[in-house]
């Protein structure tokens, strides 16, 4: 290469640990401005410039069909589905269909590298993103770090390795930042394999919401909020614990959520190629989608592994969406028996499958669209997107 066309980014520096970042407080900490690559933050970023549009076209070839209400909520697609493992891979966050694909892009030599998140020596959830390079540093990475990861802090280190084949796993503010960079990383294929993400948190945060929910904080090994509108926590010795969603202490955990996942609106990760998440899918099953021919191309690897059954949508979550509403904002919190009940109520005659997603989509836009109103005034027209003033507005929403 010579000096003439020597990329300019690489003569940007990346900003130091600890400084603040282009976004401010509104910053996910996705890792891009921990690399040279913070030369495009300003049109990188995800809170700076929300484009849905352009990487939609870029990485599906179309942008969300507005008129088609699956698109409206869950993006690009050309496929859905509910799946598992027939054989759960132990410890990962549901059955291991993410950390499988990747191990069988590596085993197939599709892929020289992954992007994915171990956790540091010290903290299980402490966050340490890495490049893997064989199955045992993936499956290092299986479960949640429900924490806000730095996932593209690595990104300078691909262009070193020399890398040309690459998988990143991410989350939606990861992976639009990343395929904002993407023409730039001089690679010959990237594959994105996304999950769905909300509510996440800082480390301090977390510890904040596992004290004050959990009743034994220092034991939790992961935790989910399940289609049953309950906590699950896992422990060390095996056990489970439940809290039904309607007991959150909502007055002490209203601020526990970073402000970028307050004012994010790309909950189903509408650029990955492939998405794995489980909300859309009956309890105990992931929930599928893809978005394009990569996307068909990585599952169709692990397709003699897992049992699929199509998506299923069942009940109404309208009346229950516009009563969350006020209480999240006034910050109720329900006496425990009063929060079991109306779990189980729910439970027998709530949202399931498609709607739950739904459900748990309008209740985070709506909120989300509060925030960002209240905290944001000026960047509300530009930073939230059309899909999500559709979804919103189906609402009515307090002052
Ligand atoms: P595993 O095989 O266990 O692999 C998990 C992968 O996630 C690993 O490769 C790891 O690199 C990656 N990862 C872990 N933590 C992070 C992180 N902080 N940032 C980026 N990547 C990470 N799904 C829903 O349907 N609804 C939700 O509301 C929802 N919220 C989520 C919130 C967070 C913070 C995260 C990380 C995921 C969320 N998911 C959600 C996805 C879901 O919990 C599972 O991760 C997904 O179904 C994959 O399960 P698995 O067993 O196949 O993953
Ligand atoms: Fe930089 Fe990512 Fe933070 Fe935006 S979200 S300021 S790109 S680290």
């Amino acid at each position: 290469m010579t000096s003439v066309d020597f990329p300019k980014h690489k003569k940007a520096k990346a900003l130091k640990p600890g400084s603040r970042r282009p976004a401010k407080e509104l910053c996910s900490e996705c890792g891009l401005c921990d690399t040279y690559y913070v030369h495009y933050v300003k049109e990188a970023c995800a809170f700076i410039n929300q484009q849905f549009e352009t990487l939609e076209l870029q990485s599906h070839g179309a942008t969300r069909n507005l008129d088609n209400p699956d698109e409206v909520y869950f993006g690009v697609h050309q496929e859905m589905m509910a799946a598992r493992k027939q054989q759960p891979i132990e410890g990962a966050q549901w059955t291991g269909i993410v950390s499988s694909i990747a191990i069988e892009m590596l085993n197939r030599g599709m892929v020289e590298g992954v992007v994915c998140v171990q956790n540091t020596k010290e903290d299980r959830f402490g966050p340490m993103p890495v490049i893997a390079r064989t199955p045992e540093e993936v499956l290092a990475a299986r479960v949640n770090k429900p924490t806000l990861s730095p996932n593209l802090s690595v990104l300078e280190q691909i262009e070193q390795s020399g890398m040309k084949r690459l998988l990143v796993i991410g989350v939606g503010c990861q992976i639009q930042a990343l395929r904002a960079v993407e023409k730039q990383l001089g690679l010959e294929k990237l594959y994105v394999l996304g999950t769905p993400c909300v509510d996440n948190v800082t480390r301090a945060g977390l510890q904040k919401f596992l004290d004050t929910t959990s009743k034994s904080p220092d034991t939790v090994v992961y935790y989910e909020f399940m289609q049953d509108f309950r906590v699950h926590f896992k422990h060390e010795d095996g056990s489970t614990e439940l809290v039904p969603f309607f007991g959150l202490n909502t007055k002490e955990l209203k601020d526990v959520f970073a402000p970028s996942c307050m004012s994010c609106f790309d909950y189903v990760n509408s650029l990955a190629d492939l998405v794995v998440g489980y909300m859309g899918a009956p309890f105990g099953w992931q929930w599928i989608l893809v978005r394009n021919d990569t996307g068909k191309e990585m599952l169709d690897l692990v397709k003699d592994q897992i049992d699929t059954q199509p998506v299923m949508s069942q009940g109404d979550r309208k009346a229950a969406v516009q009563q969350s509403i006020p209480a999240y904002d006034k910050g109720v919190t329900l006496p425990m028996w009063a929060a079991k009940l109306m779990g189980v109520v729910i439970e027998k005659i709530g949202p399931k499958g498609l709607e739950y997603a739904r459900f748990s989509i309008d209740s985070h836009f709506t909120r989300n669209y509060l925030y960002v109103k209240r905290q944001h005034p000026e960047k509300l027209e530009a930073h939230v997107p059309e899909f999500a003033k559709r979804i919103v507005g189906q609402y009515k929403l307090p002052e």
